[in-house]
């Protein structure tokens, strides 16, 4: 028998008919060893493209026919992939997620996987038919159609390798593994032989879309190992696991940044119990994620409270924010959207102080001024300027020599 390994292909990798041949020989080689199971992503440029038809209809699509409409794109390159598999005699069926029982959630666009049903996939495995099947999708406890969220095959892929307990899960795109940095902004960026799934977590939830961060979610919860590599060249790519040997562990990792949010200052509130559920307990329950929260110590009983939350749902948070904010007495709402989150991450953080400083020091040497600072045990968020942001990455990246 032999071992099980899910191999999970981006959209770039599919972007033609000729490199969805390239990847179906690469698929052809895994199973000269392996049996491999497929995830797909639709065409590149495709969701993108399906969201602008929408667009053209409404500015608020429904959002069931939206999704439903967005799944289609990863439908078109699953059926082609596997024609291309048989045209090369192999054996292979494109699945969608109903037909494995991918039960998601209900919210529409970012709905979260509940359970797959992995005996569609078992059968098929049994008939040593290669499954390939569409990712980024779920159905709901209705049978509509589900979507994960931008980069969501990501999560598809290693929840299938969760459940069927698979080898490892190879995560196909187009750079050649984990860089310390968006090797695609900071040409300076090396290739990383192995990062822990802890940082790759941290990473991926501060704007490193090379994971989507629920893909690390179920790795670090269910302990799948992950190699992310390209599927344009021969290579060893880049190993996200539990463990590494603590002679290969720098301090900092890598440096991730994301320019789509939007900050929040609810400027002059009056500090009493009860006001951070008042103002972030609506948001929250109407499935919104806060990300850095800071609240002022208060002077004469008056405090400032920020957050920030992403561009996608601030529209959404804003109005909720307004009609909540009766009970809350304030003395106005300043909403900034021209803001970049830059975020430095290491597990050596937890034995190692000073990277705070030496952060600092360097966003003030490159005049950056620093409007929010969040911290946990291997992670500094520092929120700025958007205009701001990617000198703050290049430098930070120099600085602690990555
Ligand atoms: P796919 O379509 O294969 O899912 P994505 O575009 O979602 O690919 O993710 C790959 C991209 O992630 C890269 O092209 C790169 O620009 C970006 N990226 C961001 N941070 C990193 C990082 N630390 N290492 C590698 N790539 C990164
Ligand atoms: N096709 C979806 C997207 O573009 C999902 C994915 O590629 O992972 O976001
Ligand atoms: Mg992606």
């Amino acid at each position: 028998m032999k071992n099980i390994v899910v191999q999970k292909f981006g959209g770039t990798s599919l972007g033609s008919i000729e490199r969805i041949k390239a990847v179906a020989n690469t698929i052809k080689k895994t199973s000269l060893n392996e049996f491999p199971i497929i995830v797909v992503s639709a065409m590149s440029g495709e969701t993108d493209k399906l969201i602008n038809l929408a667009k053209d209809i409404s500015d608020a699509p429904a959002e069931r026919e939206l999704d439903a409409l967005l799944s289609t794109g990863e439908k078109v390159s699953a059926a082609l992939l596997a024609m291309t598999l048989q045209s090369l005699g192999l054996q292979a069926k494109s699945f969608s997620a109903a037909q494995i029982s991918m039960r998601t959630t209900s919210n529409h666009s970012k709905a979260k996987i509940i359970d797959i049903n992995i005996d569609t996939i078992q059968a098929s495995i049994d008939e040593a038919c290669i499954p390939v099947i569409t990712g980024f999708q779920g159905i709901n406890d209705v049978g509509d159609v589900t979507t994960l969220g931008r980069g969501g095959s990501d999560t598809t892929a290693v929840a299938i390798a969760a459940s069927i307990k698979a080898e490892r899960c190879d995560i196909y795109t187009d750079v050649d593994g984990i860089y310390t940095t968006d090797p695609n902004l900071v040409p300076e960026a090396k290739k990383l032989r192995s990062i822990t799934t802890e940082e790759m977590l941290e990473l991926s939830g501060q704007g490193a879309k090379v994971m989507q961060v629920r893909a690390m979610e179920f790795a670090n919860r269910y302990d799948v190992p992950i190699r992310v590599l390209s599927s344009f060249e021969e290579g060893e790519g880049t190993l996200i696991t539990k463990e590494i040997s603590s002679m290969e562990q720098p301090i900092i990792t890598g440096i991730a940044m994301q320019d789509n949010q939007t900050k929040f200052t609810l400027h002059g509130v009056e500090d009493t119990p009860g006001n951070a559920s008042g103002i972030l307990g609506p948001i929250g329950d109407a499935g919104i994620d806060v990300d850095v929260i800071v609240q002022n110590v208060s002077v004469s009983g008056k405090t400032d409270f920020t957050f920030t939350i992403g561009n996608s749902d601030a529209k959404k948070a804003q109005k909720i924010l307004e009609s909540n904010l009766i009970k809350v007495n304030y003395d106005k709402l300043i909403v900034n959207n021209e803001i970049g989150k830059v975020s430095i991450v290491g597990v050596g953080m937890r034995s190692q102080s000073g990277v705070a400083s030496i952060a600092f020091k360097t966003l003030a040497e490159n005049n950056i001024n620093i409007q929010m600072i969040s911290t946990s045990e291997i992670k500094i968020t520092l929120v700025i300027s958007l205009k701001d942001m990617n000198l703050a990455v290049k430098s930070l990246h120099k600085a602690f020599n990555l």
